[in-house]
């Protein structure tokens, strides 16, 4: 069986990411605490929505599951199967499944977009529904929906292994399985046209002639269009009963709110849950952007587009951060520091916003992130125009790195793995900072404004060619919708080089690892190592087939891999060997070549990287960038030992609260298992899974795919 033919699960062996925020947590004064725990359970509600986002399937199997774990506990469960002849690792493999599925928020990773099955037999899954006691008091209803979804459970070839355009042999729940990419583009299109922002929708196909456009509000009520002869029904009101449940809880945290700058951001978020408006949301993130170094950060709605193909549709996420006093006073030092800084990099000046917004920059421990994954750091809002307008905010998420360990390294020489290891903290910390501040925070677009005048001298020179320039943003373009797929690998991998870049300044080290000089370079180092390093192992989420990768920020790693191969020099090695008897590779970066030919390569790289992205040229800037992430012979043969020599996929496990009657909240912890996983993630979500099934039934003929269509 070749590679991509075999089934992805969540590895039994378990590998433990433990989001723990009760430190920060018991730092708070219960006032704080009561707007956590509101907050969190408005996040919670929200990300319902990420399910119906993942898959056709996923709601009415997280509707099963819910049901079964509230109604008999664990515990129980486990006993009644083992009694019943399950093995041990039967039943491992059983919890593996859930607590990824959990976690992932449905049944794709949501790191790689990559389809993962139960790896117990589908006989045997259905025995353990049978089993419980949600089935035996409701068997007709689990029966018909296991008939719904279990071959969606257990497919995992084209087009069910992985999300995408539906002709391009993927799926996407985005979208109803009958639309091909012309189709999403084309309803992109028409929202265009009527102004409405694709951000919080859905769309259905119903007839080559009629487009239904979904659009997340608690209000219901609609409107037909005529487009290009296409009848289009706008239809407000998806996922109402989950945005009243948001917006009750939401506006319980107005009494707990620490400032005015809080309450209007809530105001205007109840607004955006309510009737759908985008604009009610940029008006919540301006109120948010104001709102500096509060000690509970927050956020919450429609916000990263790397799930939908089309880049344009946000997947939902709330989350809940406890400010790291120590950590963001070095932050908010590179903030100060950061027009000074900006200098050192390699693009022309005419390409730098004229004057660099200072953004709040902190460094968070998470206590929630209500999503299908938790990112370590963040740069937000997404708007452009906001962003360009009101500045932004950028934030560490300190207890979510993961700490890595001996029992799952691979490929690095000894030596590596000990600096990885002792220094992979202060390493992240420094990627993190760089990444997202002077990172994602640097470059300008050039755009066409409304009035026809251009944010740019129209004569300056063409700074490739030196002849005029002819490409530009219309007002109603952002680099997403401009740039398309290859919008998000291209960022990220900008963003990276810049951090490997700046790395290489001591001015930022200074700020950055405070009296640790004597091992800056080990530092520096290990983040090098990391982030190339990553792009070779990384190269798991790349898909053969569809010569696609699965992962935008792996995708940047690779491609910042292959601009130091192509530097020479001998800068990076990949040593091919055996290891017990199989085809095995040591990966060498070599530490005396960073502050020369890697700095060299790097910096000549983002200068291009970064005209092509000012100037919205896509057509050079998509051959450009994608000339570095094509996977050649070699790669292709490094990828087989890739996944010869896998390592578990991390799973996360985060804790939550409970409010007692009197108003006090407390930390609720949770085990680092597979079953403190499915435990915490039962408790997230609480009793409310019944209009999870309700919303489910109402368009999932829509959403399922049919092999004639
Ligand atoms: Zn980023």
């Amino acid at each position: 069986m070749s590679e991509s033919e075999k089934p992805t699960y969540i590895d039994k062996i378990g590998r433990f990411l433990n989001i723990d925020g009760e430190k920060a947590f018991n730092g708070l004064d219960n006032k704080e605490r009561n707007y956590c725990y509101y907050f969190s359970r408005a996040s919670w509600e929200g990300a319902k929505i990420c399910y119906f986002q993942r898959s056709y399937e996923a709601p009415a199997l997280f509707y099963m599951l819910s049901k079964i774990f509230t109604i008999q506990s664990l515990d129980e469960i486990k006993t009644i199967c083992l009694s019943k002849g399950w093995s041990d690792e039967e039943w491992r493999m059983l919890t593996a499944y859930i607590a990824g599925f959990f976690q992932n928020c449905g049944n794709y990773l949501s790191f790689g977009d990559k389809k993962f099955i139960p790896e117990i037999p589908k006989e045997k899954f259905l025995e353990f529904i049978h089993l419980t006691e949600a089935y035996s008091l409701e068997p007709e209803k689990f029966d018909k929906i296991w008939n719904d979804i279990n071959l969606e459970l257990y497919e995992y070839k084209a087009p069910y292994g992985e999300l995408g355009y539906t002709d391009k042999g993927c799926l996407s729940s985005y979208y109803s399985s009958n639309m091909t990419q012309e189709d999403c583009k084309f309803a992109d299109e028409f929202m265009q046209s009527i102004d409405l922002s694709p951000l919080n929708t859905r769309v259905i196909k119903h007839s080559p002639d009629h487009y239904e456009i979904l659009v997340c509000s608690y209000k219901s009520g609609g409107k037909v269009y005529n487009y290009k002869d296409k009848k289009f029904s706008v239809v407000y009101g998806d996922f109402s009963p989950f945005m009243y449940k948001v917006i009750t809880n939401l506006k319980e945290c107005i009494k707990y709110a620490a400032n005015e700058n809080q309450v209007e951001m809530l105001k205007h978020y109840i607004r955006h849950f309510e009737t759908g408006d985008i604009n009610a949301h940029k008006d919540s993130q301006r109120a948010w952007i104001r709102d500096k170094n509060p000690i509970v950060e927050t956020c919450i709605g429609f916000i990263e587009v790397y799930l939908d193909p089309n880049r344009t549709k946000g997947e939902f996420e709330g989350f809940v951060s406890v400010v790291d006093k120590e950590q963001s006073k070095k932050l908010a030092k590179l903030v100060d520091n950061a027009e000074k800084i900006i200098t050192n990099l390699t693009w022309p000046k005419e390409l730098e916003i004229e004057k660099f917004s200072k953004p709040d920059f902190t460094s968070l421990d998470v206590l929630t992130f209500a999503c299908s994954g938790t990112p370590i750091g963040i740069n937000l809002p997404n708007y452009e125009d906001v962003t360009r307008n009101d500045g932004f905010k950028n934030v560490n998420l300190g207890n979510c790195y993961g700490t890595p360990n001996k029992q799952f390294s691979r490929f690095l020489r000894d030596e590596d793995v000990d600096i990885v290891i002792n220094y992979s903290h202060e390493s992240d910390f420094v990627m993190v900072a760089l990444h997202e501040l002077l990172g994602h925070g640097t470059g300008k677009l050039f755009v066409k404004k409304e009035d026809g005048t251009f944010n740019f001298n129209k004569d300056m020179p063409h700074p490739l060619t030196g002849g005029p320039i002819t490409t530009w943003y219309e007002p109603t373009e952002t680099w997403g919708s401009k740039f398309g797929k290859v919008s998000s690998g291209y960022e990220e991998c900008r963003a990276d080089g810049v951090a490997l870049y700046l790395s290489t300044f001591e001015e930022c080290l200074e700020i950055l690892l405070p009296g640790r000089k004597e091992v800056w370079d080990d530092i520096v180092y290990g983040m090098w190592l990391q982030t190339t390093f990553s792009g070779l192992t990384g190269l798991k989420y790349y898909s053969p087939e569809t010569q696609e990768w699965g992962q935008a920020h792996v995708c940047a790693s690779f491609a910042l891999l292959q601009v130091l191969i192509e530097a020479g020099n001998g800068m990076i090695k990949i040593e091919e060997t055996t290891k017990d008897g199989k085809p095995y590779m040591y990966y060498h970066l070599d530490r005396t070549q960073i502050h020369t030919t890697g700095k060299k390569a790097i910096g000549e790289f983002l200068r291009k990287l970064q005209i092509y992205k000012s100037l919205g040229e896509v057509e050079e800037g998509t051959k450009f960038f994608e000339g570095y992430t094509k996977v050649n012979e070699d790669f292709l043969r490094y990828r087989t030992i890739v996944l010869e020599n896998k390592t578990p996929d991390w799973v996360e496990l985060q804790h939550d609260f409970k409010r007692t009657d009197d108003g006090n909240v407390e930390y609720v912890k949770f085990e680092e298992s597979f079953e403190g996983i499915i435990k915490s993630q039962v408790y997230h979500y609480r009793d409310t899974f019944e209009d999870v099934y309700a919303v489910w039934s109402l368009y999932k003929d829509h959403f399922k795919y049919k092999a004639s269509q």
